[in-house]
C-alpha cells in the first residue's frame, strides 16, 4: 500500500517536472514553471521520506537542515552571480551522485552483491558525478574570476585529457570484470575528479555558458545512473529530463555562438590569444549626456543593446525611463537581445521584464541584425563582447565565429561603459574606436539617468 502511494507521489512529481520544463520555455508561463518544479521537488522529497525501509530519521533530518542552511544564503546571490551559483549546484549534485555510488559500491562489495549491471551503473554514476563536481567547481571559479577566465593551455593537453578518460574507462572495465578489486575504486574516483578539472581549465570564458549547461546535462546523466543504482524511477526520469534539457540548451547556445561542441570543448587547443597588450594606442571619441539626448531625440529609430554592465549597475529602471521618454516623442525604440548577453541565458530578458519593458519590444539577434543598417542610433549599454566586430573578422580572437549584434552598422553608435576595459572575453573592442561611435563614460545607471534628465528637462536644447 505504502509502496503504491510512493509510486503515485513520484508519478505526480514526474508530471510536474515535465510541465515545469514546458512552462519555463515561454516567458509568459515561466513563473508557473518554476512553481511546478518546486512542487515536484517537494513531492519527490516527501515520497522518499515515506520509504518503508527508512529505520530512523535523525541521519536524514540533520543533513536536510544543514543543506537548507547552506542553500538559503545561496539563493540570495545577486542575479549577476546566478551562473556561478548554478555551477555550484551542479558541483553539489555531481558530488552527491559520486558519493552515493561510492557508498553503494563498498556496501555491495562487502556483501558480494555486485552484479555486472549494478557495477556498470555505479561506474557511470561515479565517473559522471565526480567529473561534474570538479568541472563545475572550475567553471564557478572562472565565472567568479578566482581562476583566470582565459583558456589555460599547455602542450599535449588534449592527449593528456583523453588518456585520463581512457584510463578511467579502463579501470571501470577492470572493475566490471572483477568487482572485488576494491583497491581500484579510489583510482577511478581520482581519475574522474582530475578529468573534470582538466576538461574545463582550457575552456575560455566566452564558452562558459555552454559548458555550464553541458555540465548540467552530465549531472542529469549521473542522476539517471544513480536511479538505476538505487532502483528509483523518479531519479531516472528526473535525471533524463535534466540531462536532455541541458543538452538541448547547450546545442541552442552553440548555434547562437556558431560553435560546434568539439570546438567549444577542444577549440582552445593551440589557440593564440589576441590579448589586450598588442593593441596600438588609439583614442575613442567621447560625448556628454546632453549630446546623447540630442542624438536620441532626433532619431526616428533607436536600437538599445543591453549587456552585462546594465545588470551590474542595475540600470534597467533608468532604461525603462529612457524608453518612455523616447517613445513619447515618437521614436521607435527596440531592444536587441543577444543569446549570451550578460552572464546567463535569458539574463537581459529577466532584467527588462522586471523593468516592465513591453515584451514585444525585445527582438532576438537574428531578427534585429537586418534592421541595424537602418537604425539611426545603436545605444550599447554595458555590452562588449556581444557587439565586438572582431568576432566577424579576427581569426585569432577567442570569440571568432560568435554571431554579434551589428551595432557598428547603425548610423551612430553610443556606447555606455565606465572605461576602456575589456568585457568577459578579455579582448579589446574596435567598435569603441570606430568613426561613428561616441563613448558615454560612467556607470550605466547614472549615465542613462542623466540622459533621461536631459531629455525630460529639455537639457539637450530642444
Ligand atoms: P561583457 O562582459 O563582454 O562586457 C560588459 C561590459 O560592461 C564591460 O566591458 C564593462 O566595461 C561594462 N560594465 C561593467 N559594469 C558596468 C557599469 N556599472 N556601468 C556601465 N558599464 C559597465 O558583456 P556582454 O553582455 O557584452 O557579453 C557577455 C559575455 O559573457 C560573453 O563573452 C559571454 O560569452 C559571456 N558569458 C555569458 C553567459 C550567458 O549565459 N549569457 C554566461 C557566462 C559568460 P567597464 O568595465 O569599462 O565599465
Amino acid at each position: 500500500m505504502i509502496d503504491q502511494l510512493i509510486q503515485l507521489v513520484y508519478l505526480v512529481a514526474t508530471a510536474l517536472f515535465i510541465f515545469s520544463l514546458k512552462w519555463m520555455s515561454d516567458p509568459v508561463t515561466a513563473r508557473r514553471g518554476v512553481f511546478a518544479g518546486v512542487g515536484g521537488m517537494a513531492l519527490a522529497i516527501v515520497g522518499t521520506l515515506m520509504h518503508p525501509l527508512i529505520i530512523g530519521y535523525s541521519w536524514i533530518v540533520i543533513p536536510l537542515v544543514l543543506g537548507a542552511l547552506a542553500g538559503i544564503p545561496l539563493s540570495w546571490v545577486p542575479l549577476t552571480a546566478v551562473p556561478q551559483r548554478t555551477a555550484l549546484s551542479h558541483a553539489f549534485g555531481g558530488l552527491a551522485a559520486g558519493l552515493v555510488g561510492t557508498a553503494k559500491y563498498f556496501l555491495w562489495a562487502g556483501h558480494g552483491e555486485l552484479t555486472t549491471f549494478r557495477m556498470g551503473a555505479i561506474i557511470l554514476e561515479v565517473i559522471l558525478g565526480y567529473l561534474t563536481c570538479t568541472g563545475s567547481l572550475v567553471a564557478a571559479g572562472k565565472l567568479q574570476e578566482v581562476i583566470p577566465t582565459r583558456p589555460i593551455m599547455y602542450r599535449g593537453q588534449n592527449v593528456i585529457n583523453f588518456t585520463l578518460l581512457a584510463l578511467a574507462i579502463g579501470v571501470g572495465g577492470m572493475l566490471m570484470i572483477d568487482p572485488s578489486r576494491t583497491f581500484l575504486f579510489p583510482a577511478l574516483i581520482v581519475l574522474a575528479l582530475a578529468f573534470g578539472v582538466l576538461l574545463v581549465l582550457p575552456i575560455g570564458g566566452a564558452d562558459m555558458p555552454t559548458v555550464i549547461s553541458l555540465l548540467n546535462s552530465y549531472a542529469g546523466l549521473a542522476a539517471v545512473a544513480m536511479g538505476f543504482v538505487m532502483e528509483n524511477k523518479l531519479l531516472i526520469t528526473a535525471g533524463a529530463l535534466d540531462g536532455a534539457s541541458g543538452l538541448i540548451l547547450s546545442i541552442v547556445m552553440c548555434k547562437a555562438m556558431n560553435r560546434s561542441f568539439t570546438n567549444v570543448l577542444f577549440g582552445a587547443f593551440g589557440q593564440v590569444q589576441a590579448g589586450v597588450a598588442q593593441v596600438e594606442q588609439r583614442t575613442a571619441k567621447s560625448a556628454t549626456a546632453d549630446d546623447a539626448a540630442q542624438l536620441l531625440e532626433n532619431a526616428s529609430s533607436v536600437v538599445i543593446i543591453p549587456g552585462y554592465g546594465m545588470a551590474v549597475s542595475q540600470a534597467q529602471h533608468r532604461v525603462h525611463d529612457l524608453y518612455e521618454e523616447l517613445t513619447k516623442r515618437g521614436v521607435d525604440v527596440k531592444f536587441a537581445i543577444h543569446p549570451v548577453a550578460g552572464r546567463m541565458p535569458g539574463h537581459m530578458n529577466v532584467l527588462l521584464a522586471e523593468a516592465e519593458i513591453p515584451y514585444d519590444r525585445l527582438v532576438e539577434m537574428d531578427d534585429i541584425n537586418p534592421e541595424m543598417p537602418r537604425a539611426d542610433v545603436a545605444l550599447v549599454i554595458g555590452a562588449n563582447d556581444v557587439v565586438n566586430p572582431a568576432a566577424r573578422r579576427d581569426k585569432n580572437s577567442p570569440i571568432f565565429g560568435m554571431p554579434i549584434i551589428d551595432a557598428d552598422k547603425a548610423k551612430v553608435c553610443l556606447a555606455v561603459k565606465r572605461s576602456m576595459n575589456p568585457g568577459f572575453a578579455g579582448i579589446e573592442n574596435e567598435l569603441y574606436f570606430a568613426d561613428n561611435t561616441l563613448m558615454l563614460f560612467g556607470d550605466a545607471k547614472s549615465v542613462i539617468g542623466e540622459v533621461v534628465k536631459s531629455l525630460a528637462g529639455g537639457g539637450s536644447g530642444h
